[in-house]
């Protein structure tokens, strides 16, 4: 628990939520300022600020909550898709710090877009850097 993060005073009940699912290590709750009906929150219980801060088996649990709750959250509101995201540190807009993945429900016609439109204008990358990157990622991956 850390004192002054919103998310571990929810895990902790000292500040109420909407509470749709819980088990030992994963807490989901509606979130407060919906961007559609059924908008839920996915969090880890124990405090990590980013996804490469949690441990990989912290990250299984939040991911299979994720997979079990989307389609139970589309069924409910009688959502027609959903968009399943992070936003991962401050530049890209994370204002509560305790990893969360958000679950919101889409429909035809909401007027929304995909999540291409997040990261503003596209870059020009050329081949030879598109390479560079690959390659990069993947040496510090394998
Ligand atoms: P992010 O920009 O990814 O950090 O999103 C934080 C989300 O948390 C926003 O969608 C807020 O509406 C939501 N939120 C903030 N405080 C609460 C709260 N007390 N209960 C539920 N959701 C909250
Ligand atoms: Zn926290």
């Amino acid at each position: 628990m850390t004192e002054d993060c919103i998310f571990c005073r929810i895990v902790d009940g000292e500040i109420p939520a909407r509470v749709v699912y819980e088990d030992d290590d994963v807490l989901a709750f509606l979130d407060a300022n919906p961007l559609a009906p059924g908008h839920t929150l996915v969090i880890p219980k124990d405090h990590y600020e980013t996804l490469g801060d949690m441990p990989t088996d912290q990250a299984e649990r939040v991911f299979a909550a994720l997979h079990d709750l989307t389609p139970v959250v589309e069924e409910s509101v009688d959502a027609d898709g959903s968009n399943v995201a992070f936003n991962n540190g401050a530049a890209a807009g994370q204002e509560v710090p305790h990893v969360h993945g958000h679950v919101i429900p889409r429909f035809e016609d909401d007027g929304g877009n995909p999540i291409h439109a997040v990261a503003g204008s596209r870059p020009d990358l050329s081949e030879d850097e598109l390479d560079d990157i690959a390659d990069d990622i993947s040496a510090a991956t394998n």
